[in-house]
């Protein structure tokens, strides 16, 4: 049995916690929540820059997800919207651990994990397919979890919990 501790406030890591890192070690970081949304996206840019089918990104706080050890470097790159996103990555390997998006304005406020780098990713299939209308043809998706062909509404598709989360980021303007 092995007992964790965060190194700043020595409390005992939960279930609603989740470590992840970079292929070569130098980031690591710790999600102290479980993910508003999990998405798995299949628009062209997560296909060109994961190399893969879709990515899948789970959705915190940006104040949720800390930096155990290491540091980022961010990269700015294109997205559907037409508003970007700024990927951080590792600065030795250049793995991408996080996204910010646009997000109605949320940048800064709400990072897209790359639930590929979790220690544990089998904890975060996705909650929601998007940009279906480019999904690779090969890749079968379960009937029981939504997908749309673009993007969806939150009300839709969030949990209560997720939806109150989000609610909180951005106050002056709600949904
Ligand atoms: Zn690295
Ligand atoms: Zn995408």
């Amino acid at each position: 049995m092995t007992m964790a501790f965060e190194p700043e406030t020595r409390r005992i890591r939960t279930d609603a916690m989740a470590e992840g890192r970079c292929a070569c070690g130098h980031v690591r970081f710790l999600v102290r929540a479980k993910p508003m949304i999990v998405h798995g996206c299949h628009c062209r840019d997560c296909q060109r820059l994961s190399g893969g089918a879709f990515a899948i990104n789970a959705l915190f706080e940006a104040d949720r997800v800390n930096l155990i050890s290491g540091s980022t470097e961010e990269v700015s790159v294109p997205t559907p919207s037409g508003k970007g996103q700024k990927i951080a990555r590792c600065p030795e390997c250049k793995t991408a651990v996080w996204s910010n998006y646009h997000m109605g304005g949320l940048q800064e406020r709400i990072r897209f994990v790359r639930v590929g780098t979790f220690v544990d990713p089998d904890r975060f299939p996705p909650d929601v397919h998007i940009y279906t209308a480019s999904k690779q043809p090969h890749v079968l998706l379960s009937d029981a979890t939504p997908a749309f062909e673009a993007f969806y509404d939150l009300r839709d598709v969030w949990s209560a919990d997720g939806l109150g989360r989000y609610t909180r980021l951005m106050p002056s303007k709600g949904l």
